[in-house]
C-alpha cells in the first residue's frame, strides 16, 4: 500500500509527462498571448468557477491534475502579457524571464542560507551589484529580494526604525516599541496603499504621518515639506501610480541629508528610469536617500513576483530583519535571510538575472524607453479623441476621464467588457478617471491605437 504510492509518485517523476505537458502547453500560452484577451470571458470565469467541487478523496495522476488545472482556470487568466492590458502596473513577461522561471521553478531552490543554496545566493549577489550600478545606487547599498513592493517597503521603513531608533540610544529589538523615543514619519498625501500599510504594520499609525500636499502629478510639494531631524523617516516616490509624477529628490534627498534623516524612496515601477538615458532626470539626486523600493515584475517585465528591496545602511538592515536557530549555518556566503522578512523563500533572483543577461545596459534603456512612448502616444491619441488628460502624462502613465464622472464609468465599463484592452479607473482629485499604465515589452504603436479607438468607440455609444 504505501509503497504502491511511493513508486506512482516515482513513475510520475520518471516519466516526466506532467512535465512535458506543462512545458509544451505553457510555450501554447505564451505563444497566442499577443492575440488573447485582456481580460476573461465569462464562458472562462464561469468554467474556473465550476471547479469549485469537493476535494477527491482518491487523487489522480500528476499529468491529469496539471491538465484539469489548464483546462478549468487557464480561460480565467489574464492576459497582460499581451499587449493590450493596462490595468494597475501589471509587468509584461519578457521571454527569458519567463523561461528561466520555469527553469528554476524545476530546480525549486529555497534561498536564505548560502547553506541552502549556493546557487541562489550567488546569483543575488551578482543581481545586487548590476542592480545598484544600473540604478546608479551608492557602492555600500545591499538589496532584499522579496514578494513585491509592499514587502521591499516595509523591509526599508523597518530599517529605518531600526536606525533612528538606535541613534537615539534605544535597542529596538530588545525594548520594542512601548515607550521607545517618538519618530516622525513625513509623507506626501498620495503616497501609495502599501505605504500606509507598512507605515501601520510597523507600529506608526496613520494618525501619526505628517501629510504634505502634492501637486496635479501626485509629486510632494517640496516647499511644504515641513523641517526634518534625525528622527524622522521621509517617505518620497519615484513613480505616482495614478499620476505618474517623481518627488523632487534633489531638493528633498538633500534637505534630508543635512538633518540626518532617513529617505525611503517607493520607486515600484519609476525607479527603472534611472536606468534610461531620456528618463534618469527624473531620479536625479535620489541616490541621497537612504533606501529605495522597487519591482522587477513591474517595468523590467520579470514574471510574479519579484520585488528588491536597497538599503545604503546594511547594518540597519541586516539588524532590523535579524534572525537566529542554532540549525542555520550562517557566514557561510551570502545569506540572503538578512535582507528579507523571511526564512524560506523562492530564488527569484534567477528571473531578475536572466532578464538583465537578456536586456543589456542597452536593452533596459531601451524597454523603459519602449513603455514611456507608448504613453506618450496614448496620451496623444486619447486627447484628440476628445477625451482629457487629468494630470500631465509622466513616464508610462496616463489618467484621462470624459465629459463627467458618469460617462467615464460608462466607458471604461465598456472598454473592460468589449475585450479589445482592459484599463482600470481611480479616484483623481475628487474626480473618476481612467488610468493607463503601459508595463509590457509587447505593446505595439498599433496595439495603442486600437485600444485608442475602443475607448473612442464606447465613447461614441452611450446607453440608452
Ligand atoms: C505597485 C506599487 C506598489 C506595490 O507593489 P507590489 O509589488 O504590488 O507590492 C507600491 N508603490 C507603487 C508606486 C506601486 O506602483
Amino acid at each position: 500500500m504505501k509503497n504502491g504510492f511511493q513508486n506512482k509518485l516515482f513513475d510520475e517523476q520518471a516519466s516526466g509527462d506532467a512535465f512535458t505537458y506543462a512545458a509544451e502547453k505553457s510555450r501554447d500560452y505564451i505563444m497566442g498571448a499577443v492575440e488573447r484577451r485582456p481580460f476573461p470571458d465569462a464562458n472562462g470565469i464561469e468554467a474556473a468557477r465550476a471547479m469549485a467541487r469537493p476535494m477527491p478523496e482518491k487523487g489522480v495522476s500528476a499529468s491529469e491534475a496539471v491538465r484539469a488545472m489548464r483546462e478549468g482556470f487557464e480561460g480565467a487568466c489574464v492576459n497582460a502579457i499581451g499587449g493590450r492590458y493596462f490595468g494597475f502596473v501589471t509587468g509584461g513577461v519578457l521571454p527569458a524571464a519567463g523561461a528561466a522561471r520555469v527553469l528554476s521553478e524545476a530546480w525549486d531552490q529555497n534561498a536564505p542560507l548560502f547553506r541552502t543554496s549556493p546557487a541562489a545566493a550567488i546569483v543575488e549577489e551578482i543581481c545586487e551589484g548590476w542592480l545598484r550600478d544600473l540604478l546608479g545606487l551608492p557602492q555600500e547599498t545591499v538589496a532584499g529580494f522579496v514578494s513585491g513592493s509592499s514587502l521591499a517597503i516595509y523591509c526599508g521603513i523597518a530599517a529605518a526604525r531600526w536606525r533612528l531608533l538606535t541613534r537615539q540610544g534605544w535597542d529596538l529589538n530588545a525594548q520594542g516599541l512601548n515607550r521607545a523615543p517618538r519618530l516622525r514619519i513625513v509623507s506626501g498625501r498620495h503616497a501609495h496603499g502599501t505605504v500606509v500599510k507598512a507605515v501601520t504594520l510597523l507600529g506608526f499609525g496613520t494618525d501619526n504621518v505628517e501629510w504634505v500636499d502634492v501637486d496635479g502629478n501626485g509629486c510632494i510639494r517640496t516647499e511644504l515639506v515641513p523641517d526634518l531631524d534625525d528622527k524622522t523617516i521621509l517617505l518620497l516616490q519615484a513613480g505616482n501610480v495614478n499620476g505618474g509624477g517623481f518627488d523632487d529628490f534633489k531638493t528633498l534627498c538633500k534637505k534630508a541629508k543635512d538633518a540626518s534623516a532617513w529617505v525611503h524612496v517607493d520607486g515600484a515601477f519609476g525607479l527603472w528610469a534611472a536606468a534610461a538615458q531620456d528618463y534618469r532626470r527624473l531620479t536625479d539626486g535620489m541616490e541621497n536617500a537612504s533606501s529605495w523600493s522597487c519591482d522587477a515584475h513591474k517595468t523590467l517585465n520579470t514574471p510574479y513576483d519579484c520585488g528588491i528591496v536597497f538599503c545604503r545602511d546594511a547594518e540597519a538592515m541586516r539588524s532590523a530583519l535579524h534572525q537566529q536557530g542554532s540549525y542555520l549555518e550562517i557566514g557561510a556566503g551570502r545569506d540572503g535571510m538578512f535582507y528579507t522578512p523571511e526564512l524560506s523563500r523562492r530564488a527569484r533572483a534567477f528571473d531578475v538575472w536572466a532578464a538583465l543577461m537578456n536586456l543589456g545596459r542597452e536593452g533596459v534603456d531601451d524597454l523603459v524607453s519602449l513603455l514611456c512612448d507608448r504613453a506618450a502616444q496614448f496620451a496623444d491619441e486619447i486627447s484628440a479623441q476628445g477625451f482629457e488628460l487629468t494630470a500631465r502624462p509622466c513616464f508610462n502613465q496616463i489618467v484621462f476621464a470624459a465629459e463627467n464622472d458618469d460617462e467615464t464609468v460608462r466607458i471604461l465599463r465598456a472598454v473592460q467588457e468589449g475585450g479589445v484592452c482592459w484599463a482600470a479607473g481611480a479616484d483623481w482629485f475628487g474626480r473618476r478617471v481612467i488610468r493607463v499604465s503601459v508595463c509590457s515589452w509587447a505593446t505595439t504603436a498599433e496595439d495603442v491605437t486600437r485600444s485608442v479607438t475602443a475607448f473612442a468607440n464606447a465613447r461614441g455609444r452611450p446607453s440608452v
